[in-house]
C-alpha cells in the first residue's frame, strides 16, 4: 500500500522557508509540545476539526450532517471521527478540516505546478510541520520525487526523530531548516516536553555528512530570546558544529498564534498545550541586534528576520 501522509496546509510562492520562492508543504503530527505553538492543529497527526466561533451563522446544517450529532463549537475529540462532513456542509467555513491524506505522486503533481517560480526564483519545497520527520518513509519518497523532477528541497525540523530516519531523508535534502530553541537540556524539557540532547547530537550528525544547515532560533519572550542564550547557542555552533552551517537566522515573536488560539475553540483545552504566552510583546529593534552581535562577534553568520 502506498506511503500516504497527512498534510494539513500548502503554502504557495512562500519566501521565508528558505531560498528563492518556494512551496512550503505541512505535515501534521508533532513530537514537541512547545508553550508557544504557532500551529496548534499541527500538534495530532491525525486531521482535525476546528471551529471559528466568530463565522458561525447558527444554522445548524453542521449537526445535521454529522453521523454522531456534534454541535457546532461543542465537538468531542475523542469520539469524533474526522470525516470532514461537517465542514462539507458549513456555509461560512466556521467548521474546518485540518488534514488530508496525500501520497508522494499526489504531492509532487500539485508542487509541480510551481516549478516556473522555483526556476526563476533558486526556489523550491519545504517540508514542515508538525514534524515533518515522523513521516520519514514518505518524505523520502517524496523528496526523492523532488530530485527527480530537479526541484531544490529543504526540511524543517525540530530534530527529534531517530538517527536512522534523518539518514534515510539525507539524501535526498538539499537544505535542513533547522530548529534550536535553548541549549540547556533541563528548560529545553520544560518548554516542550523533551530532552535536546537527541536533537544536538543530531544536528552534529547532519554536519558531519557535510549537509547545507540553516540554524532557525525561535525568539520567544522570556523563554529563548535572551542574551546568555544566544552565547550558549554560538558557544555549540562554534565548538561542536564548526563553520559547516550556512548561517543561523533569527525569528524574532509575533503574535499571530494568539490570534489563532483566541478564535478557534478546538484550541482550548483536550490535549493540545495550553498557549502561554497571552500579551507577550515583541522584541523591539535595539534588542534584536543585540542578539543579532552575539553571533557577529563569534564570527558566524545571521540573519536576522524582517523586523
Ligand atoms: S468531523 Fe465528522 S464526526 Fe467529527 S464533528 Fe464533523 S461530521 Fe461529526
Ligand atoms: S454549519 Fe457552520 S455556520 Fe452552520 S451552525 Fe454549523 S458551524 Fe455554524
Amino acid at each position: 500500500m502506498e506511503d500516504k501522509a497527512v498534510v494539513f496546509d500548502i503554502k504557495k510562492f512562500a519566501i521565508h522557508d528558505g531560498p528563492g520562492i518556494r512551496t512550503t508543504v505541512f505535515l501534521k503530527g508533532c513530537p514537541l509540545s512547545c508553550r508557544w505553538c504557532q500551529n496548534p492543529e499541527s500538534q495530532d497527526a491525525r486531521p482535525e476539526i476546528s471551529f471559528f466561533p466568530h463565522l458561525c451563522i447558527g444554522c445548524g446544517k453542521c449537526l445535521a450532517a454529522c453521523p454522531l450529532s456534534q454541535p457546532a463549537g461543542q465537538v468531542d475529540r475523542e469520539l469524533c471521527l474526522r470525516c470532514g462532513k461537517c465542514a462539507e456542509v458549513c456555509p461560512g467555513e466556521a467548521r474546518k478540516l485540518a488534514g488530508r491524506a496525500f501520497g508522494a505522486e499526489e504531492l509532487i503533481d500539485e508542487v509541480k505546478k510551481d516549478k516556473l517560480f522555483f526556476d526563476n526564483s533558486g526556489g523550491g519545497v519545504t517540508v514542515s510541520g508538525g514534524e515533518p520527520m515522523l513521516q520519514a518513509g514518505f518524505l523520502r519518497g517524496f523528496l526523492k520525487l523532488c530530485r527527480i523532477n530537479g526541484i531544490h528541497t529543504a526540511i524543517d525540523t525540530c530534530g527529534y526523530a531517530a538517527w536512522e530516519d534523518f539518514e534515510k531523508v539525507a539524501e535526498y535534502t538539499d537544505l535542513f531548516l533547522y530548529d534550536i530553541k535553548v541549549t540547556d537540556p533541563a528548560r529545553h524539557l520544560e518548554y516542550t516536553g523533551a530532552d535536546n540532547g537527541l536533537i544536538l547530537q543530531n544536528l552534529a550528525g547532519l554536519a558531519d555528512l557535510k549537509k547545507n544547515i540553516i540554524i532557525r532560533i525561535p525568539l520567544i519572550p522570556g523563554y529563548t530570546d535572551s542574551p546568555s542564550d544566544m552565547e550558549e547557542t554560538a558557544a555549540f555552533i562554534s565548538g561542536r558544529l564548526g563553520r559547516r552551517i550556512v548561517r543561523v537566522e533569527l525569528l524574532p515573536y509575533n503574535r499571530l498564534a494568539e490570534a489563532k488560539y483566541a478564535q478557534s475553540s478546538i484550541y482550548r483545552g483536550g490535549s493540545f498545550a495550553p498557549y502561554r504566552l497571552e500579551g507577550a510583546e515583541p522584541q523591539g529593534t535595539d534588542y534584536l541586534l543585540k542578539l543579532r552581535g552575539v553571533f557577529e562577534r563569534s564570527g558566524i553568520p545571521v540573519f536576522l528576520e524582517a523586523m
